[in-house]
């Protein structure tokens, strides 16, 4: 029984960087547009998870693959400090150096954000869980919210699944794909010599600490007898999101000891942490088409699809409008990580803040002409 009914042209859950982006991009199309978001933070991983690196625009030899909102974002992710844009790419002054990416700090981003979505139009629903997806037929005509105010039913022309989980498709029925999770945790710490290294350099962004423990992208560092984790399932989550601060815990008891009888105790202490779990790939959709490698250069004059690989240079990878389409059912897009990608290779391609910034710009376009 729902307390309350909204209707809107376009629904989109979840407000990481897909969502904010299809959001953004909807109401500048004209379409009134809600989006939902279980916490209070804009940005998703890239900031509530403390990810802090905008990975780039480029391909590495020096040629800009993404513009439009990803590039918007990147801006964005710096406008409060403490780094700015690159040399010589989007605007600035100098010659490039290195590819267009940048370092961020989260909370800077989170402002920027806020900035972006207060001025864009967006009716934004904070602390509101999605639960429930609503079809008739094959098409999906509502989804059920849960907030203080109880449940509530958000009926839609089209709905944007950018909840990073692909949790509409999992509710409406739609076939996934899952990803495994490594251990590892990022976190922001304030050290003494970070803080030594800033003053003596005149660099504030050499206050933002990032400690870094376990696996990397690639789940080398993975502890020793330690499992790989889905994140599929409550249980899994929460194991997940215990075992990964015990390593954090680990760290500073370390310190601790080995700083016991000075006067000034620890010199590194925890700032802040991921508050939501830090899992890199979870589910994927399944689509009509998948995100596939492409030929390069061939491919570079190749339109508006093409997206650039982090990982090296000169890799250029395509999404097809069926790669953000579930198959089964309608009026249903999906944004972000939980694109439908060819394999590991492509989802980890994919996976990315630029990335994520680009398919919500893409679905947004699709739910418009749907
Ligand atoms: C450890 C780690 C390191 C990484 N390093 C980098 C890096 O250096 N650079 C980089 O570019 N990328 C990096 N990534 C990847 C990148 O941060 C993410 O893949 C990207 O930000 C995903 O964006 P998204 O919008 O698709 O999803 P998310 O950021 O996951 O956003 C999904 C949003 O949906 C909300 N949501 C979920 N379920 C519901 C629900 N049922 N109801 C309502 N709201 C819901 C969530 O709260 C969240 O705000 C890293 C990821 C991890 C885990």
């Amino acid at each position: 029984m729902s307390n309350y009914e909204r209707k809107y042209d376009v629904v989109v859950c979840g407000a990481g960087v897909a969502g904010i982006a299809a959001a953004v991009k909807c109401v500048r199309s004209g379409l009134e547009t809600c989006l939902v978001e279980k916490t209070i933070i804009p940005g998703g991983l890239a900031t509530a998870g403390l990810v802090n690196i905008f990975l780039p625009l480029c391909d590495g030899n020096g040629n800009q693959i993404l513009h439009g909102l990803p590039e918007e974002f990147l801006k964005l992710s710096v406008k409060y400090g403490p780094e700015s844009p690159p040399a010589g790419w989007g605007g600035t002054p100098g010659t490039k150096q290195g590819r267009y990416m940048t370092a961020f700090s989260p909370a800077a981003f989170i402002l920027a954000l806020d900035e972006l979505l207060d001025e864009s139009g967006v009716d934004v629903w904070y602390d509101t869980l999605l639960i429930d997806a609503r079809l008739s037929g094959r098409r999906l005509e509502a989804v059920e919210v849960v907030n203080k105010s109880g449940r509530g039913l958000l009926t839609a022309k089209a709905f944007i699944d950018a909840t990073g989980d692909a949790d509409i498709a999992k509710l409406a029925g739609c076939e996934l794909r899952e990803g495994v999770n490594h251990m590892s945790i990022w976190a922001i710490q304030a050290s003494m010599k970070k803080a030594a290294a800033a003053i003596e350099y005149e660099d504030p962004s050499l206050l933002l600490d990032v400690v870094r423990l376990g696996a990397d992208d690639k789940g080398d560092g993975h502890p020793e007898g330690e499992k790989k984790f889905r994140g599929v399932n409550g249980r899994n989550v929460s194991e997940f999101v215990v075992a990964s601060r015990r390593l954090l815990r680990e760290r500073y008891a370390n310190l601790a000891e080995n700083a016991l009888g000075r006067y000034c105790g620890v010199s590194e202490f925890p700032l802040t942490f991921p508050l939501m779990p830090q899992f890199r790939k979870t589910r994927m959709i399944v689509g009509e088409e998948d995100v596939v490698e492409v030929d390069y250069p061939a491919a570079y004059s190749g339109g508006d699809s093409i997206f650039p690989d982090w990982r090296s240079e000169g890799r250029l990878w395509t999404v097809p409008a069926g790669a953000l389409r579930p198959r089964g059912v309608d009026a249903l897009f999906a944004a972000g990580r939980i694109l439908s990608a060819i394999d590991d290779d492509a989802w980890d391609a994919a996976r990315v803040i630029p990335v994520a910034a680009f398919t919500g710009e893409r679905a947004a376009d699709l739910a418009r002409s749907s």
